[in-house]
């Protein structure tokens, strides 16, 4: 069924927001993204005058969002579709970078997507109706080293995101959590926070991983239209998925990472149940 009110996208300058924008837009949806700069706003509602809205934000000033998202409401009318889109990622050894950086990978993936998830959803509610898509990654599944605070936020929407459909499925509101794999976007380029190298006993590990990733920076699998398409098919779903893996390895990836999670619980099995109260322990 074809979404007919507002769809709003944070992070709409480049990459995936911005290409769902515009498919969205192209296929005759009206839809506000939100973007950090003046420039970025005009340039965004110049795809499509009248149908493409812009707001300026950037999500970690979370006292902005509230009053941002009541404004929308009153003038552009009701926001049926949350995208959740906004995040960044940051690149360096656990050991090696400052916890100042976890604070600031958690307020813009974590804290800033639930601030729009708080702001909509009494909207929502009240109407019985509305779509919120979460993009985490498959890193929010998946781990590699160099990404730990990454994955951490990732990990963290991937949960968050579950438990809120569970609380908000009876009130007529589908979530979706969406985890790409490696997009041809600005994400590994102008847009990653790199902790710069001290510790040379990560030199090995660490160095390959870093400099395959900047080297793979704009040859990336993933095509941002594509999955742009996928994304306005769930928007549009009357049976959304709760979890959405796009790309073929981030299908592959994920899938491997199951595989050895159940064999390393099998043979860990004993163990796990070692551990039950003998006193409540159903009877054998
Ligand atoms: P991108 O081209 O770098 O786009 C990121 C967008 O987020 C930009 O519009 C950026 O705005 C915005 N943004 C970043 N920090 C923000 C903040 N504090 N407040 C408001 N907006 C902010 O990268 P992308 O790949 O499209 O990233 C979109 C989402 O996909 C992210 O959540 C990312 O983690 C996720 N993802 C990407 C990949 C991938 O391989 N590309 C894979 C898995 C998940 P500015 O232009 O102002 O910087």
């Amino acid at each position: 069924m074809a979404t007919e009110g507002l769809i709003l996208v944070t992070g709409a300058s480049s990459g995936l927001g911005r290409a769902f924008a515009q498919h969205a837009l192209a296929s005759g949806r009206r839809v506000l993204g939100t973007v950090r700069r003046q420039a970025d706003a005009e340039a965004f509602e110049r795809l499509a005058p009248g149908h493409a809205h812009a707001r300026l934000l950037d999500v970690t000033d979370t006292a902005a969002i509230d009053p941002m998202v009541a404004e929308v409401e009153r003038s552009l009318g009701p926001v049926e579709v949350l995208v959740n889109n906004a995040g960044y990622g940051h690149e360096g050894i656990l050991e090696e970078s400052p916890l100042e950086e976890l604070r600031r990978q958690f307020e813009v993936n974590v804290f800033g997507a639930v601030a729009m998830i708080k702001a909509v959803l009494p909207h929502m509610r009240c109407r019985r109706r509305g779509r919120i898509l979460n993009i985490t990654s498959m890193g929010g599944f998946i781990t590699m080293p160099g990404i730990a605070y990454y994955c951490g936020s990732k990990f963290a929407l991937e949960g968050i995101s579950e438990a809120l459909a569970s609380e908000v499925r009876d009130l007529g509101i589908h979530v979706t959590a969406v985890a790409p794999g490696s997009f041809r976007t600005d994400w590994a380029g102008r847009s990653m926070t790199r902790t710069p190298r001290h510790i040379s006993d990560y030199d090995g590990l660490f160095d390959p991983v870093r400099q395959r990733r900047q080297a793979a920076s704009g040859r990336q699998p993933g095509d941002p239209a594509r999955a742009a398409r996928a994304l306005l098919e769930v928007v549009d779903s009357d049976a959304p998925p709760l979890h959405l893996l796009l790309g073929s390895d981030a299908l592959g990836l994920v899938r491997d990472k199951l595989a050895r999670l159940q064999q390393e619980w099998s043979q860990w099995e004993p163990l796990a149940r070692s551990t039950d109260s003998q006193a409540t322990a159903p009877a054998a």
